[in-house]
């Protein structure tokens, strides 16, 4: 690959990290709040200065010795672009293709073959130790951080400090930043630098998972997610998924061949069946094979039913710890099939729909739950109630009730 390519990849791997990846406990720091600020007051560096003063007592108190504090935190820069995308994260989202075609990119498929043979040692000692396949951390990595290529060059305490004062969710950022002190108590990193959220290191660490789940793999006395070698991230990652229960040498996911004439009231995650129900009800792999039996599991369509159908087991909702957006968890999980010599995804997608703005959302919602369809809220976030909703609306409608949020479901609800 040349050197513009990879760099022109890079780059695309940073705004992707912006949109829908990012990081452990991403699960809780990417949900929206209702009603997010975007009319706010925007803050101030003396403001910031002010806020660490106050803040000061709160952390001393929780063991931060006050040196480390004021090393750490004097003259921290209060980041207003920090604030913009804190406030602006959900106003877009990209449908799961779009999202696949630079997640799953044959660039990215490639560099993991290479970033795998450069540490299989490494990867294959984790791999025993936690049981997490090396295929699967190596996705991780790079989906986080393009294979620690681009690990984010935001301060990690300027970016906690702004948005703990800036409040929208000041008392989450507060604790991470507490978390963060920490790490530079410890002597645990040398170049404090992540993506605008506080996630950062190769895979993409939240201070408090840091905090739970690093591990010193290379025992030099460090939990150290931030340097070149990335022995410690890596295995911090298997550490991680072991911890939310990770099956060795289950799938996350085959991808399917529904039958026609498919209930599509068996489409969700709730709905879980053994292996041989679903075979006797017609479903195969996309290559027309019978089901390998992997333990009870579930169909999910996540861009609808012209789209991939997948068979998911519970390692897909060990990937949902990292990040709970379908789209995400399959990227991971199709990553990490072709890292291991599997196949790509075969179904094609609708790629004439584009994914419906914020607005829209939020409009589709309303208008489901006036139309009798309850939406379960307004947020804009097209959860399980809203799924359950839109399909409930397209079986009264006489559609396929795939439950996919399209723009011709909020056509037909207008
Ligand atoms: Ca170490």
């Amino acid at each position: 690959m040349s050197k513009r390519n990879l760099n022109q990849m890079l780059l695309v791997a940073g705004l992707m990290a912006g949109l829908l990846s990012g990081g452990v406990a991403r699960a809780q720091t990417i949900l929206p709040d209702p009603v997010a600020g975007v009319e706010g007051k925007m803050g101030t560096q003396a403001g910031l200065e002010a806020w660490v003063e106050a803040f000061r007592p709160r952390a001393l108190a929780a063991g931060v010795p006050a040196a480390t504090f004021d090393a750490a935190l004097r003259g921290v820069e209060f980041d207003p672009k920090v604030v913009e995308r804190d406030r602006n994260q959900n106003e877009f989202s990209k449908t799961i293709w779009d999202y696949l075609d630079t997640a799953v990119s044959e660039d990215r498929v490639a560099l993991g073959l290479k970033a795998i043979e450069r540490n299989r040692d490494l990867l294959e000692r984790i791999e025993t130790e936690f049981g997490v396949e090396k295929e699967v951390v190596a996705a991780v990595w790079g989906l986080e951080s393009a294979y620690g290529t681009y690990r984010g060059d935001l301060s990690v305490l300027g970016s906690l400090a702004t948005l703990a004062y800036e409040g929208r969710r000041g008392a989450f950022f507060e604790a991470e930043l507490i978390a963060a002190l920490r790490i530079v108590e410890g002597g645990h990193v040398e170049r404090f630098t992540g993506s605008w959220a506080g996630a950062s290191g190769h895979t993409q660490f939240m201070p408090s998972s840091w905090e739970k789940f690093a591990v010193d793999f290379d025992g030099d006395g460090k939990k150290n997610l931030w340097g070149d070698d990335p022995a410690d991230a890596l295995a911090s990652t298997a550490n991680y998924l072991r911890h939310w229960g990770w099956t060795k040498g289950q799938p996350w996911g085959v991808e399917v061949k529904l039958p026609e004439r498919f209930d599509y009231d068996q489409t969700t995650e709730r709905v879980v069946k053994q292996v041989g129900e679903w075979q006797a009800m017609g479903v195969r792999t996309v290559f027309g094979e019978d089901l390998a039996d992997h333990g009870p599991g579930s169909i999910l369509l996540p861009g609808g039913h012209r789209g991939a159908a997948f068979l998911i087991w519970p390692n897909f909702q060990v990937i949902e710890k990292y990040n709970t957006a379908d789209a995400y968890v399959v990227a991971i999980g199709s990553l990490s099939d072709r890292l291991r010599g599997g196949p790509a995804i075969q179904s094609g997608w609708p790629r004439e729909l584009r994914a419906l703005t914020l607005e829209e959302r939020q409009e589709l919602q309303e208008r489901l739950t006036r139309a009798g369809f309850d939406a379960g809220g307004v947020d804009g976030r097209m959860g399980p109630k809203t799924v359950a909703s839109v399909k409930a609306f397209q079986k009264a409608r006489g559609l396929v009730p795939d439950g996919y949020p399209s723009l011709e479901v909020l056509e037909l609800l207008r």
